[in-house]
């Protein structure tokens, strides 16, 4: 696997090539990247993953400096997954001009849920993809279902830009007791992470009682179910269609429902959502 910290030499290196496959990512890697990278050896001849802690997707200071960073467990990772390159930049390679940002609008898809809870999160997420995109100059690139709304946003941004470039959306990988991979669980204290597994028992919850009851009583379902743990602390949970993600408490059977939770535990804020009915 070669290793890139200069996006001029991986730029050099990636000319000419194609069907190249790019999996972006924050590190800490964990099954739900290295699906995404299967995904991508699967589909293409070259498949690239950058690992990069974008500063400008933080709202929260201290969120950025607790993020955790495994870059020497990242690498081996990455190598027995079989990727074929890695790129792992310093700041100022991303924004040598500091961080001036270019601002998009992503309409109602960012001013809802997370992009309502973490002002200016998604405007960080397209600067730093739309910036790698340039870089990279990716035919495919893979995004994982568990950042639904990020997801949309970079569709979005891909067809504001009509960039040439394929979006892949992948499955949430999720623990045994199905909390969804992320990198932050590794923040989680012991009892916390027990707890956490409330997040997905009442997606679960609710979805099986999806066709029975209201949406109004399934929020109130899932709101009680989560009261059974008293360290999950609810930011939101709520029901959108899969598409707009305009948010809705009518089902109608020929649109896609999500359900979508944002929760904090302790200091970690952890987000999944779970498909209704399509
Ligand atoms: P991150 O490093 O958290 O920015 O994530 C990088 C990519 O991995 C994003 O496309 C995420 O949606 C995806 N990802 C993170 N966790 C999971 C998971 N549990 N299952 C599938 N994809 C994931």
């Amino acid at each position: 696997m070669k290793v890139f910290k200069s996006k001029t030499e991986l730029a050099t290196y990636l000319k000419g090539k194609t069907n190249i496959g790019f999996v972006p990512t924050m590190g800490a890697l964990h099954k739900g990247h290295i699906s995404l990278i299967k995904l991508s050896l699967e589909q293409c001849q070259y498949t690239i993953c950058s690992i990069f802690v974008n500063p400008t997707q933080f709202n929260d200071k201290n969120d950025l400096l607790r993020y955790p960073r495994t870059p020497e467990k990242d690498i081996k990772m990455l190598e027995e997954a079989g990727c074929d390159i890695v790129f792992v930049p310093e700041n100022d390679e991303i924004y040598p001009e500091g961080d001036v940002l270019k601002e998009f609008d992503f309409g109602h898809l960012e001013t809802v849920m997370e992009g309502k809870q973490r002002p200016g999160h998604f405007n960080g997420v397209a600067n730093v993809v739309q910036r790698l995109f340039e870089i990279v100059k990716p035919h495919k690139a893979f995004f994982g279902q568990k950042d639904y709304q990020q997801l949309c946003i970079i569709k979005q941004m891909v067809k504001q830009l009509q960039l040439p470039i394929e979006i892949v959306a992948a499955e949430i990988i999720r623990e045994p007791d199905g909390l969804a991979m992320s990198s932050r669980n590794a923040l989680l204290e012991t009892e916390e992470r027990k707890q956490a597994a409330g997040i997905f028992e009442t997606l679960q919850l609710i979805k099986s009682k999806s066709k029975e009851l209201t949406p109004t009583q399934l929020l109130q379902l899932a709101n009680d179910n989560i009261k059974k743990y008293p360290l999950i602390h609810l930011e939101y949970i709520v029901f959108a269609n899969a598409e707009t993600l305009q948010e809705t408490i009518i089902f109608d059977k020929n649109i896609s429902i999500i359900m979508f939770i944002a929760v904090k535990l302790g200091k970690v804020r952890l987000i999944d959502n779970m498909l209704l009915a399509s």
